[in-house]
Order: C-alpha cells, then structure tokens, then sequence
C-alpha cells in the first residue's frame, strides 16, 4: 500500500491471489526465488496520457487514458480497453493483473494487460464517441502492435468503439494491421463469435461445475446481472441450453421477468437504442417488474451470473442467494463478488466460478481471432464455438484438479490462481531477470 497508495482494487485483486499461493509457494521452492512475486505484482510498463477532445457543442473535453502492460511472459500483451468514469490507476491495475493470470489459464499465448479511460460514452453522440476514440488511438497506437500489445473492448467498448479506433490506427500508421485489436467486426478482421464468448464461456464453465455434481443446465432458475455483452450473451446461452434467466439490471435498477427475458426485446432496447433497462419492463407487458435501485440476487435462483463489474455481490446479498438454496455462482465480470461474499458461498457449499476461469471465453475467442489474422483466415462461427466450449471444459478441468492436486477440492479460487501463476512464474523463470 505505500508502494501504490490509493489503488484499493488493486490490492483487493493482489491480495485474493497472494492469498492463496501459500500452498504452492511451499511445495516448489523454485517458486520461493526472491523478487519473483514482487515482479509479478509489478506491471511491465504504464502508460497514462492526455485525451482531448471536442464534443459537439464545441468545448474542448479533456479525458485521462491508460494502458498498463502487466506482463508478457507468455505472449503479448493482451486485455480490454475501459471506457467508464470509474476508471482510474487502480482499477486497470486490478484488471490487468487478473488478466495475467486468466490469459495463463486459456494456455492460448497471451500475456496480460488492461487500459481504458475515465471517458463516459453515456449520453454521448456517434459523432463524440468517434472524436474521442480517434484522440485515444492517436497516443495509443505508438504501444501497441501485433508482437507488442493488443487491446479488445471491456465495459464502454463495443464494436462501434473497435471500429473507430481501428480507423484511426490505420489511418496514422499506414498499415492493415489486423492483429493490433481484437473484437474487430466480422466483414473486417474480427473473428465470428467474438461477441458471445464471454457470456457463452461462462454459461458453459456453470455448466462444468453442475455436471459434476450431477445436475445440468436445464430447467434450472438463473439470475443475471448486468445488461451490457456479457450480461447479454450470457443470458443468450442460458435461455439455448433449457435454463430460464429471469433477470437483467443497469446502475439504475434491474428488471425480474417471470416468464424469463425476452431477449430480442433486450437486444433491441440495449444494442440498438442504448436505453435503459427501465424500457425493457414499460415495453415488456405484465410478467415484467422494475425495481429502481433493486438487486437481481434477492430472487430466488437455482445459478447466478454476476455480469456487470467489480464488487457487486455482497455479503448480505451472497447471504440471500445461500438462503434461497443457490447452487452455482459464475463469474461472468471481473472481481464481482467482494471476498468476504466468496467466503460466504464457499463455505456454504455453493460452487463458485471465479471470473479469472469463467469469464476467460472472451479473452480465448480473441486470441482464436488473432490466429485467423495472422493466417488471414476466417472460421465459421461452428468451429469458434465448438472451440470455445473445449477450452471452457479445459479451464475448469485445469483449476478443478490444480485444486485437488494441492488439497483444496472444490476450490476454484485457489486452483485457478494457482495454475495460472505456475504456467507464468515458470516462464518467468526461464527467461531470467527481466
Ligand atoms: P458493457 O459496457 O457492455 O456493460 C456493462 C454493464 O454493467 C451495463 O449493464 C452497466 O450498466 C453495468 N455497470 C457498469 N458499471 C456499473 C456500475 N459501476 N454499477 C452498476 N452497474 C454497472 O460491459 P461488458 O458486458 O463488456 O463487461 C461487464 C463485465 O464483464 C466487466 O466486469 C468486464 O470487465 C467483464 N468482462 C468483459 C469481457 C468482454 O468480453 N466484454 C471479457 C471478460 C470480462 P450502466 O449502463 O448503467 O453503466
């Protein structure tokens, strides 16, 4: 903390992984080798620079963007980029470092890294956004490249917000570097099922976790948090495998639909309008109710799928969930349940999928996409999902048996902390001082 004062989810996010690598720092005491966890704790390189702009009644706005490259031990660079007002140090610090350690998960090649900006895209025009996202890329493009750094979308970041910035990428480099983003549209690099991923991933991780308590996907009762690709998406895959997600929410409310979302109606209003979720109940008819300010994890569910951002699942709420009879938690955010929440499920049994395993679908999908950049090839949306769901069942598989293999059964927190600090500190490693 006197390191990096101010940055309380960075040291949230620090202190959950540290905290479980007692275990595997006393049986490999390779691992035990001076400055290898303070070099982890320690970002490669950050970069925070000035994004001015104008909007469009022609007053200059000055933003603040980052881009912190976390480490690079096993590949490029490679994380979102935020857009949210939140958005400061700390929190790309925290993202970033989860990210090292999901991106070792995929077993993909890919290092890890965050950025993003203290920009808010709401209530802003097209014209706006555009302005702002090519001052962004202006800075940004001299970091990042195919070998380097490759950014992707995160909380703000959709597919317009890729567009714009990969505009303006090749409009100052003079080059058709395909491979310096992902979430790319699909007529112009970007892979087919890039925008599902991570909501489909964390549907199948949930999934895994059933199956091998002898249960399946269908008929059970979820909740979903969240409104935005993950939240979308997830409910998406939800609705396809026979389960009935009753809830979505934004920072206003959330929205319980007894006859489950309708998720034409919620694409509509999210993807196409960009309103509120508030919409979806006044259009939806009588099984739809808006609670403004109200919690998606008071309803009672079989799974639940905290998919909107960072500690947003408390105690008292995982205390509700426990209470009416939860099952299974997927991570669909980053970081959504404060640990104390997670101690609370844990300890009553539920199973609970960390965001660095459950989440890590949409990171997986974009390295898919930059193989198919680098081949100049495009796959059909079958062959990503189908390899999608592979690697959703290697990830559990890998943080399931590293839990075993260490004593702690069940415990996906430690085992998926633990597997991916041992593929990254074993490159580290190797690769001597640096
Ligand atoms: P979007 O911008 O598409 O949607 C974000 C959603 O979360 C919106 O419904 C938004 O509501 C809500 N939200 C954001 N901030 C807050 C807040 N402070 N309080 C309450 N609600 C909030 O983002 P994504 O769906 O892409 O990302 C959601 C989460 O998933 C993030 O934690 C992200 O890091 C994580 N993630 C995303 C991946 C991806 O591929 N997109 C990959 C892996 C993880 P509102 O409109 O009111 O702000």
């Amino acid at each position: 903390e006197r390191r990096n004062p101010a940055q309380p989810e960075f040291h949230q996010a620090a202190t959950e992984v540290l905290d479980t690598l007692a275990p595997v720092l006393a049986a490999r005491p390779e691992y035990a080798e001076p400055g290898l966890v303070e070099r982890l704790c320690e970002p490669e390189r950050q970069i925070i620079f000035r994004v001015p702009w104008q909007d469009d009644r022609g007053e200059v706005q000055v933003n603040r963007g980052f881009r912190v490259e976390f480490n690079s031990a096993l590949g490029p660079f490679k994380g979102g980029l935020r857009f949210h007002p939140s958005v400061n140090l700390g929190v790309v610090k925290f993202l970033g470092f989860e990210q090292v350690f999901k991106n070792a998960l995929t077993g993909l090649g890919i290092g890890g890294g965050k950025g993003g900006s203290d920009f808010d895209p709401r209530g802003r025009s097209d014209a706006e956004v555009m302005r702002f996202c090519q001052s962004f890329m202006t800075e940004l493009q001299r970091h990042i490249g195919e070998h380097t750094d490759v950014p992707a979308g995160d909380i703000g970041v959709g597919g317009r917000e890729i567009g714009y910035l990969f505009g303006q990428y090749r409009r100052i480099t003079n080059r058709w570097d395909a491979g310096v983003l992902t979430g790319k549209g699909q007529g112009w690099g970007g892979s087919a099922m890039r925008t599902e991923a991570t909501g489909y991933g964390s549907v199948l991780f949930a999934a895994e976790m059933l199956r091998l308590r002898g249960e399946e996907l269908q008929g059970q009762a979820a909740v979903v948090s969240g409104s935005g690709n993950v939240a979308i998406y997830t409910i998406e895959k939800l609705t396809r495998s026979g389960a009935h997600p009753m809830t979505c929410s934004d920072s206003e409310g959330c929205v319980v639909d007894e006859k489950g979302i309708d998720l034409e109606l919620l694409r509509q209003i999210k993807e196409v309008e960009r309103a509120r979720v508030s919409e979806y109940a006044k259009r939806r008819g009588a099984s739809a109710r808006y609670l403004p300010g109200g919690r998606v994890w008071d309803v009672p569910c079989d799974i639940a799928f905290p998919s909107a951002t960072q500690n947003e699942l408390h105690a008292d709420d995982a205390l509700a969930l426990v209470r009416n009879g939860v099952k299974a938690v997927s991570e669909g955010a980053n970081m959504p349940t404060t640990p104390e929440a997670v101690r609370i499920l844990q300890d009553a049994g539920v199973a609970f999928g960390p965001g660095k395993a459950a989440n890590a679908g949409g990171v997986a999908v974009s390295a898919l996409e930059m193989r198919q950049n680098a081949s100049r090839d495009a796959w059909t949306a079958t062959r990503v999902e189908e390899e999608l769901a592979v690697i959703m069942r290697d990830i559990h598989q890998v943080a399931h048996d590293t839990a075993e293999r260490y004593g702690l059964p069940g415990d996906y927190v430690a085992g998926a902390n633990i597997a991916g600090f041992e593929r990254v500190a074993d490159a580290m490693l190797a690769q001597g001082l640096i």
